[in-house]
């Protein structure tokens, strides 16, 4: 088992000392972040407080990302509350937040050979476009963990974590709607 620090001071606290997951530490961090760091919070603080107790929310903020820059996602309202899987926030601005146009696949395999699962993404991502849920199971599609580093590698700038995740979670409901 790979459990990261979080987790396993998580586990230790419910083992050890009988105490339910109520608190995590959460980075906030960003360029323009006055106050950066890690706060320790407790689960179900309105994000806006968190980013408050960073120093607020700078004046060029442009995308709030929930996670760490390769696997986290956009926040739609910053008045959400943290979640127990909430580990970081970002502050992004204009540029960093800007998505480059998705050219076409060159197949120079960048994605393959960084994927730590040994998957095929550039295939994946195709096969969520056109809805090939079957297909995707049988290329392992659930076996993704979603590190993006495939999209981070890519040339060509393809959504390709997108894509998979998509698709992943609309393999996920077919393969639990099979075992019904
Ligand atoms: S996001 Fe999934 S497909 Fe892409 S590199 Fe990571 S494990 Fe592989
Ligand atoms: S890294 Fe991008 S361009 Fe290269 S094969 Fe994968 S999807 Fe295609």
């Amino acid at each position: 088992v790979v459990q990261n620090v979080g987790t396993a001071l998580a586990v230790y606290e419910a083992v050890l000392k009988r105490k339910p997951l109520v608190e995590r530490v959460v980075t906030v961090t960003g360029k323009s972040v006055k106050n950066p760091g890690n706060f320790l919070c407790r689960i179900g603080t309105p994000i806006a407080e968190v980013i408050k107790a960073a120093g607020g929310l700078p004046e060029d903020t442009a995308k709030v990302i929930g996670g760490g820059p390769m696997m986290g996602r956009a926040i739609f309202n910053i008045d959400s509350p943290l979640m127990k899987g909430s580990s970081g926030i970002l502050l992004l601005n204009e540029k960093e937040g800007e998505r480059k146009p998705c050219k076409n696949c060159i197949r120079c395999t960048k994605c393959v050979s960084i994927c730590p699962m040994g998957l095929e993404p550039y295939l994946l991502m195709k096969l969520s476009q056109y809805n090939l849920l079957e297909r995707m199971e049988e290329e392992k599609v659930m076996d993704c963990i979603e590190c993006g580093s495939c999209s981070f590698t890519c040339p060509a700038d393809r959504p390709l974590l997108d894509y998979i995740r998509l698709g992943k979670a609309r393999t996920g409901m077919m393969i639990r709607n099979r075992k019904k």
